[in-house]
């Protein structure tokens, strides 16, 4: 039985199908178990998410009501400091141990930007990077030396995630949402329906907090 455990990390102002379905494709594809949404804590300098950290995960919790696949750990947001996801591992690691599988998943725009992130380099000592596609970004990465990077982490089957704790990379092959949080958001600003873009259980929620609205 493998022990892979995947965190998946966001700001999730609200959490859609564009995170649901290709995370789900993702487990199935390489035996996830489990997914721990990691919802983040935008620092005060930061443009705000609009909806407080409190309702953020009240979503999260309406989202995964029936996908047992997924638990939230709340962490980030009980920090004051920035979420810098190599922290957030490191306090995970030193928890689970150094065998420990460890994966964390981004969508593709991510990786794309990942050259920016807080001690990047430091990741794939950590975990394993499992990367979901998404409609709009480009596959090869900007620069030759990011892709030599990737190339040279790359795994090429699953078995390589479950057999060591941290250090590859997988490019899966995830079913395409063109869904963002920003559109949603735009929608109900603009009085627009979201059905099909989020579960129903988030639109009811979304309504009776009264959020994203005029
Ligand atoms: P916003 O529009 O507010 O910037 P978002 O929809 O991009 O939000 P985030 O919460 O910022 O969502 O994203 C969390 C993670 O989910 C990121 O790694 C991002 O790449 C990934 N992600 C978001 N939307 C998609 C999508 N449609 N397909 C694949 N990955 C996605």
């Amino acid at each position: 039985m493998s022990k892979l455990h995947a965190l998946f990390g966001g700001t999730f102002d609200p959490i859609h199908y564009g995170h649901l379905r290709p995370v789900e494709a993702l487990a199935q594809q390489v035996g996830l178990k489990k997914v721990t949404l990691l919802p983040n804590n935008v620092p005060p300098h930061r443009p705000q998410p609009e909806a407080s950290a409190q309702q953020r995960v009240a979503m999260l919790r309406c989202a995964i009501g029936d996908r047992p696949l997924f638990d939230i750990d709340t962490r980030e947001l009980e920090r004051e400091t920035p979420s810098w996801t190599v922290a957030t591992l490191e306090a995970l690691r030193a928890e689970r141990g150094a065998e420990q599988p460890l994966g964390f998943i981004i969508g593709q725009d991510s990786l794309l930007t990942l050259a920016k992130w807080h001690r990047w380099q430091d990741l794939l000592s950590l975990c394993h990077l499992l990367v979901c596609q998404r409609p709009g970004y480009a596959t090869q990465m900007e620069t030759d030396e990011m892709q030599q990077w990737l190339d040279a982490h790359r795994a090429h089957t699953p078995q390589q995630l479950h057999h060591s704790p941290a250090g590859h990379i997988w490019l899966a092959d995830t079913p395409l949402f063109d869904i963002s949080a920003t559109e949603i958001r735009q929608r109900r600003h603009s009085g627009r329906s979201c059905a099909d873009l989020l579960p129903d259980a988030v639109i009811d929620y979304i309504d009776r907090a009264g959020l994203y609205r005029g």
